[in-house]
């Protein structure tokens, strides 16, 4: 649902008129080729468009300005084949409001050791004409990313390809609006936030819906669109005996398609990418909506539960980033500990809402009573996630900031089954270790919700934090507790001064 391939991002060679009309005809040349290289590379899952070069300050003033008003247009990579003086660049990069990535890069990767004359080296030039780039965007202090190497190197490609997906994230962001079905779980911190703030750094709305609006729409649902619904669960997941037609519990499933054929509708009569509920606010709701909100992550919208609008809509972000990535994305909680200290491990997991894009195998669709809510049994599906690396990701609220806090995890296949168990489980350990990651996590204020991604890396959430121009913190195998205090505590007093 999510194709990355209706997006652009544009290639912007800068040179100036000083060379004459030869060597910017190569220039053109060349960046044709590089430009036409990167669209093709199967790396990059969006278009890359040539852009004619900028040889003057109106040329790049021109070209920021179209780059910010073309809706496809997600971001710009910039290089500078030859000198391009950078005070041109002054008022072009002070409105340029999409995402930039400055490849510090050549046309050729070899020195021609027999060949190389005054021509070549008049034209080829980015090892210093970057440099001069370079200089000007951070005097600017503008967030960018660099890719440095040749533009055929696999690793470029690679970190070009973050930079696209990340891109693509921050612009879904963009104009992008989420509903809150009730308020944030009662007394509950880390959950809540400053949402007139989240809409002015991040460009999405969140607004409310009292549960009765729900509610009414998912009582308009048809037997019919109920009937087929349940065909496609039949199709997809392994049901319960209790669950099938004749079944004891087979008027509850019914209920759960309703339940999801309900939000569906009013998500995409809303235009929505993403929701949050509450387990305290469901009158009139028969259950708490468990495999509706596991198929509608599935299907790439965000959520999270009890009211956490934030992580709902990070979640979105990194299934868009992770769009057409083996693995998959989902609203995530550590649930609880393994401490054997050979073997210490987090179990993640939430009441019921882990997306079925992580699962590994057939998902089972089962039914069991929930002890908080006070509503009928609600229906959910089962199933273990595999092993590899991971990551979780979790955006809070510092007050005077947002910090956007990933911990790379190493995920493990269950050692054992879990037959009472009866929700969706991961099982990961923390990096560096599991007693520094977590203390870390806990230093940094980080959520008890996250996004757990399979497919994305801590690079791509980097990308995404500065081009939202937020903190961002990683805890990673290199973590150590006394730097990342500091960090911390440098972080505090950059973000005091820097507002
Ligand atoms: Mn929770």
């Amino acid at each position: 649902m999510i194709n990355l391939k209706e997006f652009e991002v544009w290639f912007v060679t800068g040179s100036q008129h000083l060379y004459g009309e030869e060597t910017l005809k190569k220039v053109a040349e060349h960046s044709t080729i590089i430009a036409a290289s990167l669209n093709d590379a199967k790396q990059i899952p969006v278009r890359v468009v040539f852009k004619p070069t900028v040889k003057s300050t109106e040329e790049i003033y021109s070209i920021c300005e179209q780059a910010n008003t073309t809706k496809n247009c997600i971001g710009i990579i910039a290089w500078m084949h030859t000198f391009s003086p950078a005070k041109m660049w002054i008022g072009g990069l002070k409105i340029l409001q999409k995402p930039l990535c400055h490849l510090h890069t050549q046309f050729n990767r070899d020195i021609p050791w027999n060949d190389i004359d005054m021509d070549f080296m008049n034209l080829n030039q980015s090892a210093h004409g970057d440099r001069e780039f370079g200089f000007m965007v951070s005097r600017m202090r503008k967030n960018r990313k660099v890719v440095v190497g040749h533009w055929q190197d696999p690793e470029v490609l690679e970190e070009l390809n973050t930079f696209s997906r990340a891109a693509a994230g921050w612009n879904d962001w963009q104009g992008a609006k989420f509903v809150r079905f009730g308020d944030n779980m009662r007394f509950v911190a880390v959950t809540d936030g400053d949402k007139v703030e989240a809409e002015y750094k991040f460009g999405y709305a969140v607004n409310t819906h009292g549960i009765g609006d729900l509610v009414k729409v998912i009582n308009e649902t048809t037997d019919a669109s109920i009937d087929s619904l349940i065909e496609e669960y039949e199709a997809s997941y392994t049901l319960v005996p209790s669950l099938l037609k004749g079944g004891a519990q087979y008027s509850s499933l019914r209920d759960a398609a309703k339940i999801e054929i309900g939000l569906r509708t009013f998500l995409e009569a809303g235009n929505y990418k993403g929701f949050t509920d509450t387990f305290e606010d469901l009158h009139g709701m028969t259950q708490l909506p468990g495999i509706a909100a596991q198929r509608l992550m599935a299907d790439g919208y965000g959520f999270a539960g009890e009211g956490d609008w934030k992580t709902s809509a990070l979640v979105r972000a990194m299934k868009v980033m992770g769009s057409g990535l083996p693995g998959g994305n989902s609203f995530m909680e550590d649930y609880t500990y393994h401490f054997d200290p050979e073997n210490p491990m987090v179990l993640g997991s939430h009441m019921l809402e882990i997306c079925p894009s992580i699962a590994h195998g057939k998902p089972s669709c089962q039914i069991h009573p929930l002890g908080i809510g006070g509503k009928a049994d609600p229906v959910r599906l089962v199933f273990n996630a595999g092993g590899g690396p991971a990551l979780n990701a979790s955006l809070i609220d510092m007050g005077n900031r947002f910090r956007l806090l990933v911990n790379e995890v190493e995920a493990v296949v269950p050692l054992h089954d879990l037959p009472k168990l009866p929700v969706a489980r991961v099982l990961w350990k923390p990096l560096p270790d599991m007693k520094t990651g977590c203390a870390a996590w806990i230093l940094a204020g980080g959520a008890h919700h996250t996004g757990y991604s399979q497919n994305l890396t801590a690079t791509h959430l980097q990308d995404f934090a500065d081009m939202a121009g937020i903190e961002f913190t990683l805890i990673g195998k290199d973590t150590s507790l006394y730097q990342f205090k500091n960090e911390l505590r440098w972080n505090e007093v950059f973000y005091q001064i820097n507002k």
